[in-house]
């Protein structure tokens, strides 16, 4: 790909042409080398020019309802004349949760529209249940103008917290009487969610998650100033979805508005930075086999305890 290309490409990224976005976010995304400096040509073509998103991460346990909950908002906030993408895990590295027929039919009103933009990235051996390039892809949907973006993240303890780097809120979905397991995901992360949702709130549940809902605001009021809304919704029935949606840009313009948005943008920029350093300097230990073959000499003496972990670094990087 030429210096030209790769303008016209970023052209075509900002012009939001979906295929010149999803081919963006290929190369963003590739893992081979020789895509790399191409991926940071395109991204410094794209990265000024890139308005700020609201960016909203959507985490639970598997099976709570992420991706229908996102499918419905998604759809709402289309209507509120809002540009939306989704950012989520290719549900093939799924290991439990959804009914097959679940995922099967994950957001399909949302990838139907022409104004939305769905991906699926594979969650990669990066763990944390986001996708190893999750930066570089939300900067190319930003830069593709779409203003309101779903992050959204597999797994518990974790997930929430590497997607807490990408994101401005966090949106926590619950189940009512899930059990104390649950309780125990949500200790951790209920200090990062910004707004929490009860789903599957229809019918016979509908008491149980309203007892659920108020319990849990009142703990959190207690424990927290700024404590995060807690809402009922079902996804499934499209109930109390206008009112979480509101919720959501509530949050949103309270942190804008206490500078905490703009602190927790800063936070990510440097997150991403740290990140790739991370990457750098261990790929380039990876680079020849002799390096690879001290860096796991000096693993197995740091395993044994043999070494400090601090003196291998010191050798690593002065050899
Ligand atoms: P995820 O794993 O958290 O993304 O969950 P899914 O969105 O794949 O949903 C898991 C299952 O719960 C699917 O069978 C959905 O149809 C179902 N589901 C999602 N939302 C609701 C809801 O509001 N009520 C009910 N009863 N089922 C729901």
């Amino acid at each position: 790909m030429t210096a030209n290309e790769i303008e016209t490409l970023a052209a075509g990224v900002r012009n939001a042409e979906r295929r010149a976005v999803a081919r963006a976010i290929s190369l963003v995304e590739s893992s081979r080398p020789s895509d790399a400096q191409r991926a940071e040509a395109l991204l410094s073509a794209l990265y000024g020019s890139a308005r700020s998103a609201r960016r909203v991460a959507v985490s639970g346990p598997p099976g709570v309802g992420k991706s229908t909950l996102i499918d419905v908002l998604g759809v709402y906030a289309l209507h509120a004349g809002h540009r939306v993408a989704v950012l989520a895990i290719d549900p093939t590295s799924r290991v439990s949760g959804g009914s097959v027929l679940g995922d099967r039919t994950r957001m399909t009103e949302l990838s139907r529209s022409p104004a939305a933009f769905v991906r699926s990235s594979p969650s990669g051996v990066a763990g944390g249940g986001i996708s190893p390039r999750s930066h570089e892809v939300l900067c190319v949907l930003e830069a593709a103008g779409y203003d309101l973006i779903f992050v959204e993240t597999v797994g518990v303890g974790q997930a929430e917290l590497a997607a807490v780097d990408l994101v401005d809120v966090l949106l926590l979905v619950l189940l009512a009487g899930a059990g104390d397991d649950i309780q125990g995901i949500k200790r951790g992360i209920l200090e990062h969610a910004d707004v929490v949702a009860f789903n599957k709130c229809e019918g016979d549940n509908a008491a149980a998650t309203e007892a659920a809902r108020a319990q849990l605001a009142a703990v959190l009021s207690q424990l927290r100033a700024g404590a995060p809304a807690v809402f009922g919704v079902s996804a499934l029935q499209q109930l109390g979805i206008s009112q979480l949606f509101a919720g959501v840009v509530a949050r949103t313009d309270e942190l804008q508005a206490s500078g905490e948005l703009s602190a927790r943008r800063t936070q990510r920029r440097k997150a991403w930075f740290l990140r790739r350093l991370e990457e750098a300097v261990l790929a380039r230990f990876s680079q020849s086999d002799e390096a690879r073959q001290r860096l796991a000499q000096l693993t197995t003496q740091v395993e044994r305890g043999e070494l400090l972990p601090n003196a291998a670094v010191r050798q690593l990087l002065n050899e």
